[in-house]
């Protein structure tokens, strides 16, 4: 089969390798559709320790091709998303069922071979089915989803709360639509870009702000009588998580979503008292998340169309994985792997996105 091989940090080729075979209870699965995240560049760019080669890709679609002995839940022909995070369902915290925590887990296309490639061999648990109004490209947006369905859970986002989203990018869009789409008010997107915030209150947020900034603080607390019930910082910079804790009203919650290692430098206890602050934090996705997603989509309460700006062959990965390196734009890139590419229903959405 093709698959793109790392063999060491910015070294990717696509190349012929053996075909895997699933085992006790796992699944094979042809690849139609992978996304390329954040953490795939940052692999590819050498951020993370890996094991070489390595085949990336976690955020996928496919057809069930083949199971294992004992394998359940799924038959050859199946529709499914694949859920990227490994874990064992033994440990203390797959038992509480905190299985993002397992300490035993790991990322499929990290830890163990991943989804860029024509065929996968994932757990029988992994495996989610794919309703049949979702196409394969949208179905990897399915991944990400998961993630903000797992956070604002965390957050028990509801009714009434007051939510500013600091980032509209792919997953700060995702969390305004689910905060309305939970009957919070009022939504509140930051983002520095004119075109994501034209995109945040086409998708519900009842206002938007164009800067980030000190000044932002202020014009957030009077939006929200004072700050919001719920900050999401889905940038997570040490400024942005700053501007996020200086935001978030009396007993209030900070979520901090997004991932970066820059520090806040003037975090006390006294913020923490003075304010009875909440801070989350939120990891991936459980197989639960992953279901609440597939519902959310299917009831038609949240649109994942509108995420896939790029879509390119598995062939042009290693150029198009240099380029996310160097210069990322647009939403989310998705890499069409077998027939993924016949019949797609957001190509039309996507050249909006791109007019924008
Ligand atoms: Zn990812
Ligand atoms: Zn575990």
């Amino acid at each position: 089969m093709r698959a793109a091989v790392l063999h060491g940090p910015g070294t990717l080729a696509i190349e012929e390798v053996p075909r895997p075979r699933p085992g006790p209870g796992e699944a094979l699965v042809k690849m139609m559709a992978t996304a390329i995240c954040g953490t795939d560049v940052a692999v590819y760019a050498g951020k993370y320790p890996v094991s070489y080669p390595l085949i990336q890709g976690h955020e996928s679609s496919g057809l069930v091709a083949e199971v294992g002995d004992g394998a359940a839940g799924v038959i050859p022909g199946d529709r499914v998303i694949v859920n990227s995070l490994i874990f064992c369902g033994h440990c203390r915290w797959c038992r509480r069922g905190d299985t993002t925590l397992c300490v035993n887990g790991g990322l499929l296309g990290r830890e163990r071979p991943g989804t860029f490639a024509e065929f996968a061999v994932v757990r029988d648990l992994q495996c989610h089915h794919l309703p049949a109004e979702v196409n394969w490209v949208d179905a990897t947006n399915l991944a990400v989803l998961a993630t903000v369905v797992r956070a604002q859970r965390r957050a028990q986002v509801r009714q009434g709360m007051s939510v500013v989203v600091i980032g509209q990018g792919v997953s700060g869009l995702l969390h305004t639509q689910l905060a309305r789409a939970a009957g919070a008010s009022p939504v509140i997107g930051i983002s520095r870009s004119q075109w994501k915030l034209d995109l945040a209150r086409k998708l519900g947020a009842d206002r938007v702000i164009p800067t980030l900034d000190g000044g932002t603080v202020a014009t957030v607390r009077a939006e929200t009588s004072g700050g919001p019930d719920l900050v999401i910082d889905t940038v997570g910079t040490g400024e942005t998580l700053q501007l996020a804790l200086d935001m978030t009203g009396r007993g209030g919650t900070l979520l901090a979503f997004g991932v970066d290692p820059s520090p806040v430098r003037s975090l006390s206890s006294y913020n923490l008292y003075d304010k009875e602050l909440t801070i989350l934090g939120s990891r991936a996705q459980s197989p639960l998340d992953v279901e609440l997603a597939i519902r959310g989509v299917k009831a038609g309460s949240v649109d994942i169309k509108f995420l896939t700006t790029h879509r390119y062959d598995l062939a042009e990965l290693p150029s198009v994985m240099h380029q996310q390196k160097v210069k990322p734009e647009g939403l989310r890139t998705v890499i069409q792997i077998g027939e993924a590419g016949a019949g797609t229903a957001s190509g039309e959405c996507e050249k909006e996105v791109e007019r924008r």
